[in-house]
């Protein structure tokens, strides 16, 4: 728990959310201003500022992630349109929250990477 991380508040239960998930090690929840009809943030409970500093033993909770992303996205009815994960990684991928999250996206057609 870093006492400055807004994602850490909300994995302490001091600032709200609406939830989607939880278990021992990831929370998910709908992003606050959503860039789609549907956009939520899959983030583990522990305090990781970015991609960058995952380490070897994050490797089954990055998976874990990337699963339970998928399981709330067909969930919420994106099986079949299709849906897009987006981790940003520090600031010139517009990272802003510095707590590991994988945004989940869709609803609406979306331009190539690029
Ligand atoms: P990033 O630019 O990848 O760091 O994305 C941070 C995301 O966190 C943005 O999409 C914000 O809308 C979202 N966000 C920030 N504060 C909150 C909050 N209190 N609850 C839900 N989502 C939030
Ligand atoms: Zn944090």
């Amino acid at each position: 728990m870093i006492d400055d991380c807004i994602f850490c508040k909300i994995v302490d239960g001091q600032i709200p959310c609406t939830k989607l998930y939880e278990d021992d090690n990831l929370l998910a929840f709908e992003d606050i201003h959503p860039i789609a009809p549907t956009h939520f943030l899959v983030i583990p409970k522990e305090h990781i500022p970015t991609l960058d500093d995952v380490e070897e033993r994050h490797a089954q909770l990055l998976g874990d992630m990337l699963y339970v992303s998928a399981q709330l996205a067909q969930q919420k009815g994106l099986g079949a349109s299709g849906y897009r994960q987006v981790i940003n990684c520090r600031e010139s991928a517009g990272q802003v929250v510095f707590h590991l999250h994988m945004h989940v996206i869709g609803g609406r057609k979306m331009d190539k990477m690029g």
